[in-house]
């Protein structure tokens, strides 16, 4: 393949400040003439050695808890169609959602490699939200903290393991 990471999941999840995570704040766009960072979708990222394209799917549709479900499907299948690995992130704190239900059906009939990603992992106290996730049906759920960067090495090592 051509080494793309695609990040899925409802709004608010953290799929943003993943992929700002993923691609280091210094390529982070900033329009000279606002000085606000513009909203970027896709970014060059490595790895233990591995270049990648991330692409933050998200940005792609208004990041809003009142966005369609049907966009949020759409998001997904366009991932499962382009990207060699499938980061689908989960928030800890709010648990399994129904929309969470929804996108971990369609990533299970895919043969891509899908890593489940348990964002707001920000301490130790909060690794007991993590196991809810394996109801998901998608293995073992990686906890982490995007904003944090806590345990985003260890995510990064499975990303790109098979690259
Ligand atoms: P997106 O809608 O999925 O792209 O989510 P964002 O990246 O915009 O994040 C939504 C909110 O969650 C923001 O207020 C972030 O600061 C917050 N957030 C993201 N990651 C973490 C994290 O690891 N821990 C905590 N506590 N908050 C986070
Ligand atoms: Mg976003």
């Amino acid at each position: 393949g051509k080494n793309i990471v695609a990040i899925v999941g409802r709004p608010n999840v953290g799929k943003s400040t993943l992929f700002n995570r993923i691609i280091g704040e210094r390529d982070a766009i900033v329009d000279p003439k606002s000085g606000v960072t513009r909203d970027r979708h896709y970014g060059q990222a490595e790895w233990n050695g591995k270049k990648f394209t991330v692409i933050d799917t998200g940005g792609y549709v208004p990041d809003s808890d009142d966005v369609f479900e049907s966009a949020i499907r759409e998001q997904v299948q366009i991932a499962i169609d382009e990207a060699d690995v499938i980061v689908f992130v989960v928030d800890a704190i709010t648990g399994v959602t129904p929309i969470d239900i929804e996108i971990a059906k369609i990533l299970r009939q895919t043969k891509k490699k899908v890593i489940l990603a348990v964002n707001k992992i920000d301490n130790d106290k909060l690794e007991l939200y993590s196991s809810q996730f394996y109801e998901l049906g998608l293995g073992e759920p990686f906890s982490i903290s995007a904003l944090h960067g806590r345990k985003v090495g260890d995510f990064l090592d499975e990303v790109v393991k098979d690259l």
